[in-house]
This record gives C-alpha cells, structure tokens and sequence, in this order.
C-alpha cells in the first residue's frame, strides 16, 4: 500500500489524497474510459526535473482524440498543476500519473454529458521490475494473451481500458515464474510488453517493432533511438518475429517506469551471454546519465521544478 502525501491535484483544486475519490457510477470505471499518462521527475544535477514531460502531455491529449473526450484544461495548465503538486508534496524524485476519464453523470455506454475529470497524483516510486533488473536483467514469457489489434482499439493512445491486456500478459508471466511478457500482435510477429516497448541487438544494430504493429509510441522508445542514432547505431523500426527474439544478441525493454531493462531470457531461453548486453549497456548508461542530467544535451527535454 502506498504512504500517503499531502495533496492530489483534482479537477483544478489541490484536495488531501485521503480525499481524491469519485463517485462508483463514474463512467471510466465501468467502461475503462480513460486516458493516463506515466511520467518520471528525476533528481538531477541540476534539481528535480521531469523528463520529456512535453511530450507526455502531447500524448495525453492525443489519446483522448479517439474518444472525442474534451479535456477541459490546457496543457500549460496541466503543467503548472504538475509541478505545484510536486512542489506541494516535497517530492524531489518521483512518478507522475495524470489521468483523464468520464466521470458521474449516467451509465449509458455513450458517455452523453458525462464530465471529464482530471487528476494528477506524483509518488517516489523506485526502479520499476526491481534496482537488480536493471543491472542484471530479467526473465520473460512470451504471453499466450495477444495484443489488441489497432484495427480493434486505437492501440497508439495510452487508454485505461486497455491495461486489462496488460494486466493479463503480466500476471500469466508472474505466476509462471517470470518476472514480465512480452505480448505478440494480432498477426503472431512481437509487439510490446505490458508496460514496456521491446528493442533487440543483432550484429551491433538495433531493432524495434515499428508503430504500425499494434503498439504504443513510447517516448523512452523514442529517447532510446535518438541515443543510439546519435552514438552512429543504425536503428531499423521493422516488424520483428518471436523466433528472432531467440537468436537475438540482446533484448531490453523500455518505458517511462521500466526505463531501460535487459532481458536476459525468453521462455527460459538464454538471449546472447544471458547478462546485459554492451550495446544495452552504453545506451542504459547513455540513459542515465541523460535523465540524471550528467550531460547537457537534451536539455530543452527536461521541465525543472
Ligand atoms: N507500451 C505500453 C503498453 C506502455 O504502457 C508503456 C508505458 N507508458 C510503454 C509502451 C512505454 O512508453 P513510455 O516510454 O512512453 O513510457
């Protein structure tokens, strides 16, 4: 259970976090119609800044497209909430979570007049699959739930509903033994994990499933690519089947609360030495090193609090 802070922003008001609840006839808990974003502030050599926080807010309002789902508040109202609620709550380094659903009003599948609340909470939350995952590398299962496909779900918007897949894909994994899925697309070739975009090493280059195969437009992924690019790896976004998984020299996730993870096993097969990988290495290190603000490039990606 999570200790609770002082203050959740909620539909404009700064409300005690005991007291930021809704109603149980909220639309977006019935029907899951809701979209999130999950963004990390980190404790830099320069203070507390949150990384690529433009680009999670840019998400957030284009995942509500597809609903038609008006947020009521603009981005640069959004961001000043964001950094008050981090500034309020003392937090230094910390997740953040603004969410955006179809609040009380009827229970129509059609949300009508429903309102659209918005809330924005910030916790510390350390290392997402664990500190150890992140030196060490984890095992994977290849999950026998499949992703939704885009043509059933706009699988590019970050979308409550759809986090019932992941949960699925994770707690399959966990229960075998393994500590994440990964989760294959409609037509068999890999997708994403359940909270993670998967990247494979061969041969020195790297690969990801490119954006048309049913997964999200994750911003570490993009982050990913541009350090590599800039460190002259060549970067393909192609479609990736499960048996190159297997023979791949490295696989690693990434995601705004994975970061940058090696996977060190697939359904028990060892990928490469079966450790983290030197081109995982250099692009985690070259991660790290960005968000703890060791260098100075990037900076027009970090929002200081
Ligand atoms: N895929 C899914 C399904 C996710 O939930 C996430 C986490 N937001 C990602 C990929 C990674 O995206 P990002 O790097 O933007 O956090």
């Amino acid at each position: 259970e999570r200790d609770s802070l002082d203050t959740i922003w909620m539909n404009g008001e700064f409300t005690d976090w005991e007291d930021a609840t809704t109603h149980v006839l909220t639309h977006g808990l019935h029907y899951g119609t809701g979209v999130f974003e999950g963004a990390r502030c980190y404790d830099t050599e320069n203070g507390p800044a949150i990384f690529r926080w433009d680009a999670h807010v840019e998400r957030l309002f284009d995942s509500a497209k597809p609903y038609d789902m008006e947020i009521p508040f603009s981005k640069d109202e959004l961001t000043e909430a964001t950094l008050e609620v981090i500034r309020r709550n003392d937090l230094e380094s910390c997740y953040i979570r603004p969410v955006a659903y179809y609040g009380y009003h009827q229970l129509g599948v059609s949300p009508g007049d429903c309102p659209t609340d918005v809330a924005i909470a910030a916790w510390p939350w350390g290392a997402y699959l664990g500190e150890e995952a992140l030196r060490n590398g984890i095992d994977v299962m290849i999950s026998s739930w499949r992703k939704h496909a885009s043509s059933q779900i706009p699988t590019n918007a970050k979308t409550n509903g759809l986090y019932v897949n992941s949960l699925l894909a994770g707690e399959e994994a966990r229960r075998n033994g393994y500590e994440e899925a990964i989760v294959l697309n409609k037509e068999g070739n890999v997708a994403e994990g359940p909270g993670e975009n998967v990247f494979m090493v061969r041969d020195g280059e790297l690969y990801t499933p490119s954006l048309s195969e049913s997964i999200l437009d994750g911003i570490t992924r993009d982050t990913v690519i541009t350090l590599a690019e800039e460190r002259g790896i060549p970067v393909h976004e192609t479609a990736i089947s499960r048996g190159e998984l297997n023979t791949a020299d490295e696989l690693f996730f990434t995601g705004s609360a994975a970061e940058v993870t090696p996977i060190r096993k697939v359904d028990n097969v060892v990928i490469g030495e079966g450790t983290r990988g030197p081109v995982t290495e250099e692009l985690q290190s070259a991660f790290f090193d960005l968000v703890d603000r060791k260098t100075d490039e990037h900076d027009d990606w970090f929002t200081y609090i």
